[in-house]
């Protein structure tokens, strides 16, 4: 068998300001930890044998039909401007169109040095790379717009980070790795030629249907408001929304120190160099509306008439906090079995999540068991549950099968954050059991799987994870 990419690389086909060419550079000896099969068929890519697989998937061989680049791109870190990123560590090696007709980026992170590399080794350890695996995939199955990961190689080569680490390389695949930061790196610089040219390489091929900067703009707005009232549904904390990690196809994509939380608590902050809480779960909302408004900033240099154009931009950004509140206020109806609207679901919602974080109530598990008699006992206090479930039980009068709808909108399984390091502690010891049986149990987050119920339990005491570092 040999392994066969069928390559159609449309971001190749645009000017070269937009991209360094750039190989993936070879490591001393790559093995193959995983490829997915599933998403394999999807991309329409026949698989090759393991070694094959491995050369590829490490970077030591570029698949024929590649065109290998570093995607340029620029900025806002924690608030701050930084004009020039780009792809330090990764290339894309080019895009295939699936099975049901959308295009996809096929990179490689972590696969050495580029022009954007800056003071970085251009590498990737292997718990971030193992980590972003079993998240994505995740994400994917809790039907959450979401990069994906198509495979992970070993390079067997040493990594430096808090220590040396065995290097790893993620295959990644995205509906494209066009970022917030792509349309600003060009509107600071002023090159508004390809300022209009990414605007109508992003309409062609995320929303054909919208109309000029404004329309994508709109299409944008929608796609990220529905993502974010995704993550808040599930408890998901991305960790560093800079503007850079913000797609315009609407995916939650550049996973670093992210995690889901396990008691609900809205301040909760996973990433250790995110002091400030800027990142903080409930926070995530204001700051895609942030994120927004610097696409917005940067789409509107492409008008002559600039008054006009911020104008419309305004009312855009301006609508996307009632749009993630409808957004939201659907996901979470249906978290407590409600699928009619009424007044006072909000409040009543609220309500909970008051009663909860008040209680150390685990955020998963409370949702999963409403309604059976073990809800109350996520509680510290569970006549706090009792008092709230007393007027949920009225309001759940006249609904068709709440059950069923709540279990449709409530995981029993999320990676949790213990979870994937002591996968990473186990992987880094060469053992992957843990690994592969992640995949498998969170490949179906909505069934009850009783032989993985350990893998429902919020972390014992001993077993927190104190810090989530970057170290990416
Ligand atoms: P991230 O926080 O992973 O989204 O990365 C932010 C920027 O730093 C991007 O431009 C990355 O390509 C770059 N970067 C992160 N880690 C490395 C590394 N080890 N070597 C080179 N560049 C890196
Ligand atoms: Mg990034």
């Amino acid at each position: 068998m040999t392994l066969m990419i069928p390559f159609d690389n449309s971001y190749a086909r645009l000017p070269d300001t937009f991209y360094a060419r750039q190989a993936p550079v070879p490591v001393r000896a790559p093995r193959l930890i995983a490829f997915n099969a599933d998403l394999a068929r999807l991309l329409q890519i026949s698989p090759g044998d393991a070694e094959e697989m491995a050369l590829a998937f490490a970077g030591n061989t570029v698949p024929e039909g590649a065109q290998p680049l570093a995607q340029l791109y620029s900025g806002h870190q924690f608030g701050n401007y930084n004009p020039q990123l780009g792809d330090g560590r990764a290339v894309l090696l080019g895009e295939t169109v699936g099975t049901d007709g959308v295009r996809r980026d096929i990179q490689l992170k972590g696969s050495g040095p580029t022009p954007f590399s800056r003071q970085g080794d251009g590498r990737a350890w292997l718990g971030p790379v193992l980590r972003e695996y079993v998240v994505s995939e995740a994400m994917h199955a809790l039907g959450i717009p979401t990069t994906r990961a198509l495979a992970a190689a070993e390079t067997g080569e040493i990594v430096l980070r808090e220590g040396p680490m065995p290097g790893a390389v993620l295959t990644r695949v995205a509906q494209s790795h066009l970022r917030v930061g792509t349309f600003q790196v060009f509107a600071a610089r002023g090159k508004l030629d390809n300022l209009r040219q990414l605007t109508e390489y992003a309409i062609q091929r995320h929303y054909p249907q919208a109309e000029g900067p404004m329309g994508l703009l709109r299409a944008v707005r929608d796609a990220q408001a529905r993502l974010i009232a995704g993550w808040m549904g599930v408890g998901f904390i991305h960790g560093v929304m800079n503007t850079d990690n913000s797609s315009i196809a609407g995916e939650t994509i550049d996973y670093g120190p992210c995690a889901f939380m396990d008691s609900y608590h809205p301040n909760t902050v996973f990433s250790s160099i995110d002091r400030m809480g800027r990142y903080a779960y409930a926070n995530q909302p204001d700051i895609a509306v942030w994120n927004l408004a610097q696409l917005a900033t940067a789409l509107i240099q492409q008008f002559e008439d600039k008054e006009a154009a911020v104008e419309e931009a305004t009312e855009i950004v301006h609508a996307m906090p009632d749009l993630m509140q409808a957004q939201w206020l659907q996901r979470f109806r249906a978290k407590i079995g409600l699928t009619r609207a009424e007044d006072g679901d909000l409040e009543m919602i609220s309500d909970l999540l008051t009663r909860m974080a008040q209680n150390q109530a685990d955020f998963t598990n409370t949702f999963r068991a409403l309604g059976d008699a073990s809800a109350r006992d996520q509680f510290t206090d569970p006549a706090a549950y009792d008092e709230w479930s007393k007027g949920w039980q009225a309001r759940l009068d006249g609904e068709e099968a709440p059950a069923k709808v709540m279990a449709a909108a409530n995981p029993a399984f999320i990676p949790r954050n213990h979870r994937i390091e002591q996968m990473i502690e186990a992987a880094v010891q060469g053992d992957y059991t843990p690994f592969h049986r992640l995949n498998d149990v969170l490949a179906r987050p909505y069934e009850d799987q009783p032989d993985a119920s350990d893998l429902m339990r919020p972390p014992a005491e001993q077993e927190v994870v104190q810090a989530t570092f970057c170290g990416t």
